[in-house]
């Protein structure tokens, strides 16, 4: 049994002609050099200058949405998104068990409570059938606003992930929203680069926060943004994350408490250099889930998973689902000891001792999920 995990690290080394296989490694030439010398040669380093923008063009028309808001990193757009669609003290947020602790934490910073739900085994994001049943179950409308009836409290809005790239079934989702009155918040820190029937992740809610942390498919070293196709909302996000300053040539006047989560040039002008390349990574990414279903194939009960029919993944992270047999932490032994740099899933959100005693519907796809999946090393090839 161990023979064909030390077989398949070897696999990968080969794959990878190193000895240590990262998980994921950014992807930098001379491009990035020219933008960011240029940024500091200019003087505009902070948080005001030409590549922000710019940046902030860049994403809007790759995503195919009107607008997007640079920011600091992918939970500052969380935080800022939620609280423009109008999530407030003692709401509940529904979002998935199995997801990244930022979901979560930027419904909090707001009061607002996390209610978790399950996973579909196709999408690996929130499933909108045991949605549906949940929802029955608990929620009640009143004023054309969902209660929770265990609670007391109004649920607001519903943020789905799109776990590792993968898109979640975003038709399903649309239609609960639309049954339930709830506002839909994407995130979308994984999905650059991908889409559902064609159109991209993270239009398709009221608004929608990306990451470009260093690990993410292209990165800022930090950064994030939202993106919406609402005007209004747009510049309240722009407001919001500029400390809430009326605009003025010198006077500092704020009409509001704001935050100061504005991307800074710098930042975005590695960004710039690596929007151009992303088209390029999103081709690399691909091909090697190619690479990795070959090589998976030869191997006893665990399979690689891939895109669902109305999916087009950017497979930010390589991803195998091991059968019910294997041990999850054995394998990860076998590969990290070996240079293979893998990793288990996040602990699921109501696993945590933070989020514990939260709202929660079964979660039986999560915690099996949990137990069985392994992120592979996908740096672009
Ligand atoms: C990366 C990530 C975030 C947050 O991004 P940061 O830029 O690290 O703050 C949020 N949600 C998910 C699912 C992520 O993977």
């Amino acid at each position: 049994m161990n023979e064909q995990w030390i077989q398949f690290a070897n696999e990968i080394k080969k794959l990878y002609e190193k000895d240590v296989v990262p998980l994921h490694e950014p992807i930098f030439d001379e491009k990035e050099i020219e933008y960011v010398t240029n940024c500091i040669k200019t003087g505009w380093v902070s948080s005001v200058g030409s590549y922000v923008n710019r940046f902030e063009e860049d994403l809007a028309k790759f995503v195919g949405a009107k607008r997007a808001v640079a920011v600091v990193n992918g939970t500052a757009a969380l935080h800022i998104a939620l609280k423009i669609v109008g999530v407030q003290e003692n709401d509940e947020v529904l979002m998935p068990s199995l997801t990244f602790v930022a979901t979560a934490n930027a419904a909090s910073y707001l009061g607002a409570i996390p209610h978790f739900v399950d996973v579909s085994y196709e999408t690996l994001g929130i499933d909108p059938v045991k949605l549906d049943k949940h929802l029955e179950g608990i929620g009640v409308l009143r004023n054309g606003q969902l209660y929770n009836k265990q609670t007391g409290r109004r649920i607001a809005a519903v943020v789905p992930m799109h776990t590792f790239g993968h898109p979640v079934d975003l038709d399903g989702l649309l239609e609960l929203c639309d049954k339930f009155n709830l506002v839909l918040v994407e995130d979308a820190a994984e999905s650059l680069g991908s889409y559902y029937k064609g159109k991209h992740t993270g239009t398709f809610g009221k608004v929608a926060a990306f990451s470009f942390n260093g690990n993410k498919i292209v990165t800022t070293g930090g950064g994030g943004a939202i993106v919406t196709n609402d005007d209004q909302l747009a510049d309240y996000a722009k407001h919001l994350t500029t400390t809430a300053k009326i605009p003025h040539r010198w006077e500092y006047v704020h009409d509001e408490i704001g935050y100061n989560y504005r991307m800074p040039n710098i930042n975005a002008a590695l960004g710039c250099a690596q929007l151009e390349k992303l088209p390029k990574f999103i081709e690399q990414k691909r091909k090697l889930t190619d690479t990795y279903k070959k090589i998976i194939s030869q191997l006893e009960d665990v399979r690689l998973f891939t895109e669902s029919n109305n999916a087009q993944s950017n497979y930010w992270l390589q991803t195998i689902i091991l059968g019910e047999k294997l041990k999850r932490n054995d394998i990860l032994k076998i590969l990290n000891d070996d240079g293979v740099m893998s990793r288990p899933i996040w602990k699921p959100m109501h696993m945590l001792k933070i989020y514990k005693n939260y709202p929660k519907a079964k979660l039986d796809y999560t915690e099996k999920l949990n137990r069985s999946i392994i992120n592979i090393p996908s740096t672009p090839l």
